[in-house]
Parts: structure tokens; sequence; C-alpha cells
């Protein structure tokens, strides 16, 4: 018999008649013969709005204790949605993190999934019940409930499949599928039949929201066979796999992150060690850099500037300002009005040409570039935040619609 674990977001259970929607989704797929597992995100914006709520009671809250209130949430929807199935007259249970056999690191809001106990899921498949799972949850080695990162319901799923081997992992939204690039900011946006795990990895990384990154990153290492669909529409989604096609379409997606922040620190000694101690400072905070750039040498001193999430920034700055007396720099600037556009597509790498082509689509926008970075399969570049948008829409004209 076939295993399918469908994982079904918030959006596709906010409500009683949506609940009941992907309660039909579950049970058909069941009636025709397979075992399913189905996973499910915290109701609607519950995430949030809990989040919310504790910042109010202690803006310091503990993450031990954020992940006891976050929990609550995807428990909420499972065992509403267990309800659902129940009442159509059909065998089922729910099971939080910990009785799925979640077992994960303690690192409380970002625990990464150490192993699955496929026991207990083992035995209610052979009861002939339709699992549901509370997604981005798991329990470490002191008993305490953990969460896996905000939209790690995604990685709940593959985990999933891929311990318990499925045949399919299917990730419902209220998109159809994966498209070139969000199309609500890109109205000419294509959904793609297919995209290779590499492609989605560096579309999810650029931010693109459709999956979590881990989650591709685990169903790559685990060639788990996975497709992201409609839990509104019946047609088609976007499958995610190791090749693909060869497809017309030399860039896959166009992505936008705004969730970057630029550090320059200007006139530093050009002498050998200084980036070395710059990013060794950085890495001692598990500051997370991204594009880096320095510049040629210049009456014996040079800038280096590179970008950081946005919650990173201030730490960066102080970090690097309390070694004012090694770095010897003459200032250390801030820049918050920027946003990271990448193009994304494995074609890229036997294609020359690429990032002119790129380059002219911004240039005729009259976009200017800050920052450039490639990688074999995606060139990124730093601009404006007020000019993202543009620059998504004129590199989908460029590479997409023609
Ligand atoms: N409910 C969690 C979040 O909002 C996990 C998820 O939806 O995947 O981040
Ligand atoms: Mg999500």
């Amino acid at each position: 018999m076939r295993l399918i674990v469908q994982k079904f977001g918030g959006t596709s259970v906010k409500d009683k008649e949506r609940i009941f929607n992907v309660a039909n989704i579950i049970t058909n797929t069941y009636k025709n013969g397979n075992n399913v597992i189905a996973v499910v995100s915290a109701q609607g914006d519950t995430t949030d709005d809990l989040i919310e709520k504790a910042n109010d009671i202690n803006p310091h809250a503990s993450k031990r204790e954020m992940d006891m209130l976050l929990n609550t949430g995807e428990q909420i929807s499972a065992s509403l949605l267990a309800m659902a199935i129940e009442s159509l007259g059909y065998p089922v249970i729910s099971l939080n993190g910990h009785q799925a056999g979640f077992y994960t690191d303690s690192n409380y809001s970002k625990a990464r999934i150490k192993k699955i106990d496929t026991e207990r899921m083992e035995r209610e498949l052979d009861k002939k019940r339709i699992i549901i799972v509370t997604g981005f949850q798991g329990v470490n080695r002191y008993d305490d409930v953990t969460t896996l990162g905000r939209g790690g319901s995604d990685t709940s799923a593959v985990a999933i499949a891929a311990a318990m081997k499925a045949d399919l992992c299917q990730i419902y939204t209220d998109v159809d599928g994966v498209y070139t690039a969000d199309p609500r900011l890109v109205p000419s946006a294509k959904k793609l039949d297919e995209i290779s795990f590499d492609e989605m990895l560096e579309l999810a990384s650029c931010g693109a929201q459709v999956l979590h990154n881990r989650s591709v990153e685990m169903a790559k290492k685990y060639n788990v066979n996975l497709e992201v669909c409609s839990s509104l529409e019946h047609k088609p989604g976007t499958k995610v796999k190791e090749v693909t096609k060869m497809e017309k379409l030399l860039i896959k997606g166009v992505a936008k992150d705004d969730d970057v922040v630029r550090i320059a620190v200007v006139g530093l000694p050009d002498k050998p060690g200084i980036a070395y101690k710059i990013f060794s400072l950085l890495a001692s905070k598990k500051i997370n850099v991204d594009i880096i750039l320095q510049s040629i040498g210049r009456d014996g001193t040079k800038d280096i500037s590179f970008t950081v999430p946005r919650d990173s920034a201030e730490m960066a700055k102080e970090v690097l300002e309390s070694a004012r007396d090694i770095l010897r720099p003459n200032k250390i600037e801030i820049a918050d009005n920027v946003t990271k556009v990448s193009i994304v597509g494995a074609g890229m790498q036997s294609n020359p040409g690429v990032a002119a082509k790129m380059f002219e689509a911004l240039y005729e926008a009259n976009i200017n570039i800050k920052m450039i970075s490639t990688s074999e399969i995606k060139i990124s570049v730093l601009i404006d935040r007020d000019q993202g948008v543009k620059a998504m829409n004129a590199l989908s004209e460029a590479f997409i619609n023609n």
C-alpha cells in the first residue's frame, strides 16, 4: 500500500470550512487505498498572535517558554482536524511531536531533528488509522518541547516522508505550486511544472516563501518525492526533484529578500589579516554573513562591506565597534534601505552571458547595483529597497516572458 504524507499550512486550516476541506482531501486519498499521514500548521495567524501575546507579557521570555507556547498552535489544528475526520466516519488519530517520535536537539525555537522514532506511527498505520501530526515541533532529551523555527512544518512533513519511506510528500498551500516569482509582486509570473532540489533550495534561501529551506535540504538528502500543490483547487502542482527535464527556461525563478542590511567598514588599514579579524568576530557571535565586497586598497586603506540579516545588524555593529582599537576603521555604516534580488536557474551553468543579460535588464530599468554575488546557479544583486519590485518585474520580463 502506498504511503502519502500531506502537509497543510495555516491558511489551509484557518476555519471550520477549510478544516473540512482538508478533511475531504485526506479522506479521499485514504479512500483511494493509500495510507495517509497529514502534518498541520497552526490555524491562520495563530503563531504570530501567540508571539504577540508573549511579547505583551514579557518581551524577553525564554526560548523554552516560547516553544511551550507555540506548540499549542499546532496542537489545536491537529486535534480539530482529527475531530472533523472522525465526524466523517474514518479512523483517525492526532499525535503531537513527542507522540510522533520527533527527537530534536535543545536549540529552542530553532531545534534540529535528530531522529524520528517511527514505531508509534507504524503501529497506528497498522491499525488502518489516518494520522494527523502537529507540524514544527518535537521533544528534546530533557523531555521539553521544542519548535523547528518559523515555517518548520514543511520540514516536519519531509522528515516523516523520509523516515517512513513515503511514496510521496505533498505540501498543500493556498497557491497552486511554485512560481517563477511571487505572483503578488510579479503579475506575469508563471507556474513551474517542475523544479530541481538545488534550484528550489536557492530560491527558498533567496526569499521565496513557498518552502522552508531545511525541508528542501532534507528532501534532497533523502530523495523524497516532493510536490507543492493547492488545497483549494484540483490541479497538478509543482514537482520538486533531483533532475528536471530540459526546459526552455534558463532561469527558474526571481526572488527578493528584504531581510538584509548592509554594513560598510570604511577606511580599514590595507594589510593582511583584516578580513580575517572582521569575519571571525562576526562568526564568534554566530552572525550569518551573505554578500561580501572588498574595495581595492588605495593610500593604504580599504573598505569591506557585507550583508547580514536585519536582526543581526545591531550585534554586528556592536562587535565591530568593540574591536575599533584593532581594526582602526574610519567609520562603520549600516544601510537598511536595501534589498537583495536574485535569479536562480541550473541552466546558467552551461550558458554564458546570463550575468550580462541580468545587468542589462537592470540598467534598462535604471536600477543601480550596489553589490553582486554569484554561485553556480544563482546571481544576486543588492539594490535600493524601493526598487525591488521593479527589478523583479524587469528580470522576469528579460528571462521568463520571452
Ligand atoms: N506555525 C509555524 C509558523 O507559523 C510553523 C509553520 O507554519 O510551518 O511558523
Ligand atoms: Mg509555510
